[in-house]
């Protein structure tokens, strides 16, 4: 069987969040199963000579509206598992993936339908046997494929419905589609052109990245607005539990660590964190310390955590957070570091440091309005740092409340009771109490590291489904 996995990011060319870890792990881990491509674009900022990206002397040309554009092929290795770069100068001239600081490219719908569209023809040229397709961004492939390779099979994974890639209607046109797919069966999403309902409603399967926010997002709370439209697809839509690649998130070969550790010699793992407090002027490395990493969105609780936060930061506690996002956020943020010795703000993405922050932490604080599946706490839990998560969505399927009586289930955390600042500063004075009593929290840290947090499991799952499909 062959597969073609598609994502608009794969780590380590390109990663924005937790699509390009999936992208990467995922098809290493089918590719001890099964012939497996990658491919992804090959945008500017991708260093060719540092990954040894070589072309592949294929070009062609294809036509979406009226416009024809000039697509090559480029190749490499990643992880084990051959991956394909499409360059076409409108889908790659860009700085990051999807925007900058003034919003997405309104090119987008031209960028992504490029790339969607040469999809469906690498699909005939290396003829694959399934066709897998990951967000809005390679979703009209399934329509496309649909017209032209009617027998491919195609699977479609929603990472994150909030991100759907709507467009103005004029957008059908630019991109040369047929006007009768611009119904409410279709990609017609009030008035707009929805790239994500594409995927839902041309491919054979629907999957999700946890069972439990596959049966969410069936709810209007978290449907996104679609939550009748998956209806319609429900039986088509099914909840595969992501993993991390535990090769690259290793406590004992992790090469952004400079003190190295395992569950069964944990020493290491308070020099991460002495390293770490002095290194971000933190005082006294004994006092628990608690992380958050990852973007500055509601989604992500941290306006929730910004509430709690002189409570949060009266205990006797050190907090540190790494990320980027929301302006107003940010500058509330950086403002109360000023205020506290026991605060560190980090801006920006710097995959490094969060490895040394995940490493460092005692306790992760990922308190998620909505969270399809999650990874922070699969990579804490690999880290041996106890996750305080709200109890949605994929965090509800790998985290559970702490067991007083046995401290060698693995997954353990501490859950929050509801999503509120009043809730945050209970669970972590909980988290307190824990940490203080010294045993437990480390028993309960090196069962967490023991847990099978890979893709092992999951793409047996998905090699099944590819099957059935097939
Ligand atoms: P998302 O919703 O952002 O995709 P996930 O939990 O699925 O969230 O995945 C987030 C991934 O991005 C994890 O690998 C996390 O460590 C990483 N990450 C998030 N923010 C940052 C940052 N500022 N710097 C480095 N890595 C980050």
């Amino acid at each position: 069987m062959k597969l073609l996995f598609a994502a608009s990011e794969i780590f380590p060319y390109a990663k924005t969040g937790g699509l390009a870890d999936v992208a990467q792990a995922l098809p290493a881990a089918l590719a001890k199963q099964t012939d497996v491509l990658s491919v992804m674009p090959l945008y500017d900022f991708i260093d060719r000579e540092k990954f040894a990206l070589t072309s592949m002397n294929e070009s062609f040309q294809i036509t979406l509206g009226k416009d024809i554009y000039e697509i090559s092929l480029f190749e490499g290795m990643n992880r084990g598992v051959r991956t394909l770069f499409v360059h076409e100068a409108t889908l790659c001239h860009c700085i990051t993936p999807y925007g900058n600081k003034n919003g997405d490219y309104p090119s987008n719908d031209l960028r992504f339908g490029i790339f969607s569209k040469t999809l469906v023809i690498m699909a005939e040229m290396f003829k694959i046997d399934i066709l897998h397709l990951n967000d809005w961004h390679t979703a009209l492939a399934a329509l496309w494929a649909k017209e032209v390779l009617p027998e491919l099979p195609v699977i479609f994974t929603i990472h994150n419905l909030v991100f759907q890639g709507l467009f103005p209607r004029e957008s059908v046109e630019r991109l040369g589609l047929s006007e009768h797919y611009f119904t409410p069966e279709g990609i017609e999403f009030w008035g707009k052109m929805n790239c994500m309902k594409a995927g839902i409603a041309y491919s054979d399967v629907v999957t999700t990245v946890s069972p439990t926010y596959a049966k969410e997002i069936l709810l209007p709370e978290f449907g996104c607005g679609l939550e009748g439209f998956l209806q319609v697809h429900t039986s088509k839509l099914h909840g595969i539990l992501n993993g991390i690649d535990t090769v690259l998130f290793d406590p004992l070969n992790d090469p952004a660590l400079t003190k190295h550790y395992s569950a069964e010699k944990l020493s290491g793992k308070k020099s991460n964190k002495t390293l770490f407090c002095k290194a971000h002027g933190l005082t006294d490395a004994d006092k628990p310390l608690i992380v958050f990493i990852g973007r500055f969105t509601e989604q992500k609780g941290l306006d929730i955590i910004i509430e709690a936060l002189p409570k949060l930061l009266a205990m006797k506690l050190n907090f540190a957070i790494l990320g980027d996002g929301d302006e107003t956020m940010a500058e509330t943020l950086m403002s109360a570091s000023k205020n506290y010795d026991n605060f560190s703000i980090l801006f920006g993405y710097n995959e490094s440091l969060s490895h040394r922050m995940y490493a460092a932490a005692d306790l992760l604080l990922m308190p998620s309005r909505f969270e399809p599946c999650g990874l922070n706490q699969l990579i804490s839990l690999r880290y041996g740092t106890i996750p305080i998560v709200n109890d949605v969505g994929g965090l509800h399927d790998t985290v559970r409340d702490i067991d007083d009586t046995d401290s060698s289930i693995c997954g353990q955390g501490i859950l929050l009771s509801t999503l509120s600042s009043t809730a945050i500063v209970k669970a972590v004075k909980r988290s307190l109490k824990l940490f203080a009593s010294k045993k437990h929290f480390s028993k309960i840290s090196k069962s967490n590291m023991h847990c099978n947090v890979s893709f092992e499991e999951s793409s047996k799952s998905y090699l099944k489904l590819y099957r059935k499909t097939i």
